[in-house]
């Protein structure tokens, strides 16, 4: 592939499975160096090992503010520096107001948005001494429309935007880009735990008539942390085949 992000130093959080692999193994297609990172650190070993080209995997829980920490401090020893920062950690606990624990609304809260913004305080740290760097963002088409039975992740992931754009505002003057990227329904284990009749009726309802691959997430990615987006801060891009729109 091209050297689009030749001897850029990047860490994807969640990266062990799902899109944030498939963000992982893009940005080092892309030439980047890539620490995945993820709460099954045995997992993320072994998916840096899959993707190969100096790729190292650490485990991490992003809720945890001294393991982010460390996290971003073992990148820039490794690698010499921080370019690129994805904050791609995600859970659900779907169910319906009735049903909804506090546990489960705690839960997602607090891995979308203490876990984004741990990423993005310590990554910004960083890059804002370099005066550059991108951060990305996963939020979810979820966060803009609302989706019944998710009333704990449609407003982390709305949540999420906020954040984007605040960061975005704080750090542009420094050179450091903070953008968002809003999947729709994407091929991963997480919507696998969908029942096929909920994956086929939501599947049915997006334009294009079919969810997305892992790897069409990934390319978004790839861009807002290129130098093709270097005039964009703050953006949201929907991934979603159209839905939503
Ligand atoms: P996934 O469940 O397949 O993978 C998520 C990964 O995050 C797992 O490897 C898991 O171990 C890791 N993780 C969970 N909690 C963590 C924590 N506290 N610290 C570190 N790692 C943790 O999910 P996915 O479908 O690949 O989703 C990736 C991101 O994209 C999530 O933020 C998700 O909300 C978002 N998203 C997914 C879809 C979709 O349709 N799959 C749509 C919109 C947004």
């Amino acid at each position: 592939m091209s050297g689009l992000l030749e001897g850029r130093r990047a860490i994807v959080t969640g990266a062990a499975q799902g899109i944030g692999l498939a963000i992982g193994a893009a940005l080092a297609d892309h030439g980047a160096r890539v620490v995945l990172a993820d709460l099954d650190g045995n997992r993320a070993e072994a998916s840096a090992e899959a993707i190969g080209r100096g790729a190292i995997g650490v485990g991490c829980d992003v809720t945890d503010e001294s393991e982010v920490n460390r996290l971003v401090d073992r990148a820039v020893d490794e690698l010499g520096g921080l370019d690129l920062f994805v904050n791609n950690a995600g859970i659900t606990r779907d169910a319906s107001l009735k049903k909804m624990s506090v546990a489960d609304f705690d839960a997602v809260i607090t891995v979308h948005l203490r876990g984004t913004w741990l990423g993005l305080r310590a990554a910004s740290a960083v890059m804002r001494e370099a005066k550059s760097g991108s951060i990305v963002n996963l939020s979810s088409m979820s966060g803009k429309v609302g989706n019944p039975g998710q009333t704990n992740y449609s407003a982390a992931k709305a949540g999420v935007v906020g954040m984007t754009k605040a960061a975005a505002k704080e750090l542009a003057h420094h050179g450091v880009r903070v953008n968002a990227v809003q999947p729709g329904l994407i091929r991963t284990p997480m919507t696998a735990a969908m029942t096929p009749e909920a994956f086929a009726t939501t599947e049915a309802t997006i334009p294009m008539r079919r969810a997305g691959e892992p790897g069409e997430v990934a390319g978004a990615v790839v861009f807002l942390a290129s130098h093709l987006s270097s005039y964009m801060t703050g953006a949201v891009l929907e991934v979603a085949g159209g839905r939503g729109m």
